[in-house]
């Protein structure tokens, strides 16, 4: 009955008469499957894993020192968790440097402002700059408004995000961190300040990237500013600079516009890129016995943002993917195909270590058999999406039987793996997601409260205990898992 509610979308009594369809893994890999799982349970490790990690390093944007003691800690852990084989694979990056910020209300009413800025910001001149500040509610009230209202001012967007268990608010929101600068620049704004892209009434900035780089290949004006690094692509710094004030800081000023007379702030963002840097992705296999060059890839990213210890975002990922790869490490024999962890590099500022490993890995559809990344912090994992081909449908159908013990529901075959598994997904690499719940998430995300005490151990168990099945299952499984043909 329970596998009936899992596989059925149906009413459960509908369901009830229906054929339970076997499943495609023979019994004593589905025996194994179920012993990592429920082992995982009573205590996987990965709790020290992220405790070592966030205390031992602590924040690692990337470029700075502390990246670089991270990529060695990896590694190191790799080893002593028992993996065959751990690889550096070199990434390069724009390097972004970020020094004083600070914003304060001259007048009405001075006070100051709290606020981080965002990554590749530019920056304000020496002294910083003095401006009338104003406010839109939405990106789109910015779009909209005449270039006259803007010229000379700090530009403040206020919109607000909505709290989901999926992090659904965020897609719908991010732009505004992302592109805010753009369109106020062009409008001949001085700055931009944005309420932060989070959903916690801390006085905690969120920061995180103040640019979409994917756009500089199709605008033109973006493309006249870029500089090329050393692997050929293209860069730029936020057309005016950028920050983030806290929800609270936020809320202060939109009373203090509502005042009706004219806002005046002073912005100090001593910020800039810096040229370009180079870390690493890191890479522990537990080698395949019978098909060592496919593989089934799992991981984290290593990299965070600078205020936090990145204990969610990403530390999580990180330990919970190498929890579970220890976990088959220690099985008698290794399964089928390899099982790849990656601490991925720089996926903050531009997935650049998931492009660079896409661009090293060219044949990745043939040799790759499934990827999934965690990176969603540490919360219950309360759903399994795939995205495969139909001779491979009953095998992911059979992989989400084994987590459904786990309350962990089988979702669609539409899923996306995560930020670091797209450029994979793109070569024609089946994903996989195994979606935790989020609710608190952007409570925390790019602030300096993404701290270890956010992390509750017993959940982070039952996150490796799906990891580890799951890609147990898919490296052990007979038949190849594939991806859906492309268009
Ligand atoms: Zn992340
Ligand atoms: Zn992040």
């Amino acid at each position: 009955m329970r596998l009936c509610v899992a596989m059925c979308l149906v009413p459960v009594l509908a369901c009830a008469q229906a054929p339970v369809p076997p499943s495609p893994f023979p019994e004593p890999v589905l025996a194994t499957a179920a012993q990592l799982r429920d082992h995982a349970l009573e205590g996987s490790g990965a709790y020290t894993i992220v405790e070592s990690l966030t205390t031992e390093v602590g924040a690692r944007m990337a470029g700075t020192e502390a990246d670089a003691r991270a990529v060695r800690w990896a590694e190191a852990r790799f080893k002593a968790l028992g993996f065959d084989r751990v690889t550096l694979e070199p990434v390069v990056f724009p390097m972004w440097r970020r020094g004083a910020e600070s914003a304060e209300v001259l007048s009405p009413a001075p006070q100051k402002l709290s606020l981080l800025a965002l990554g590749f910001s530019s920056g304000t001149p020496k002294g910083g700059i003095e401006a009338e500040v104003v406010r839109f509610a939405t990106l789109d009230e910015l779009k909209a408004a005449p270039d006259a209202s803007v010229r000379g001012k700090i530009v403040f967007v206020s919109q607000t995000m909505e709290r989901r268990r999926d992090g659904g608010g965020y897609g719908k929101i991010v732009s505004v961190r992302g592109q805010g600068a753009e369109f106020a620049g062009r409008k001949g704004a001085a700055a931009v300040l944005i309420r932060s892209i989070g959903t916690d009434s801390d006085r905690f900035p969120h920061t995180g990237g103040g640019v979409y780089m994917g756009q500089i290949a199709l605008d033109p004006d973006m493309r006249k500013r870029a500089k090329t690094l050393s692997d050929g692509s293209l860069v730029v710094e936020t057309r005016v600079p950028a920050a983030a004030l806290s929800n609270p800081d936020a809320d202060q000023l939109d009373r203090l516009v509502a005042l009706g007379q004219p806002v005046k702030l002073k912005l100090v963002l001593d910020v800039g890129l810096v040229g370009e840097g180079r870390t690493f992705n890191v890479i522990g296999d537990l080698i395949g016995r019978e098909q060592p060059d496919e593989f089934v890839v799992i991981g984290g990213h290593l990299d965070s943002w600078d205020p936090g210890t990145g204990a969610i975002d990403d530390g999580a990922g990180v330990a919970i993917t190498m929890a579970a790869g220890a976990a088959i490490a220690k099985l008698p024999e290794r399964p089928r195909r390899s099982v790849r962890v990656i601490a991925w590099a720089n996926e903050e500022q531009g997935l650049y270590g998931a492009q660079a490993y896409a661009k090293a890995h060219p044949d990745a559809a043939t040799t790759h058999v499934a990827a999934a990344e965690s990176d969603f912090g540490a919360g219950l994992i309360y759903r399994f999406d795939s995205n495969v081909d139909a001779a491979s449908l009953p095998y992911a159908d059979a992989i989400g039987s084994v987590l459904y013990p786990l309350d962990i529901e089988r979702g669609g075959n539409a899923a996306r793996g995560g930020p670091d598994v797209g450029p994979l997904q793109k070569l024609g690499v089946p994903a996989f997601s195994l979606g935790q719940d989020g609710s608190d998430y952007f409570d925390y995300h790019h602030t300096a409260n993404d701290t270890l005490d956010k992390i509750d151990a017993k959940n982070l168990d039952q996150n490796v205990a799906a990891y580890a099945a799951f890609a147990y299952l898919a490296a052990e499984s007979e038949h190849k898992i594939a991806a859906p043909k492309q268009p």
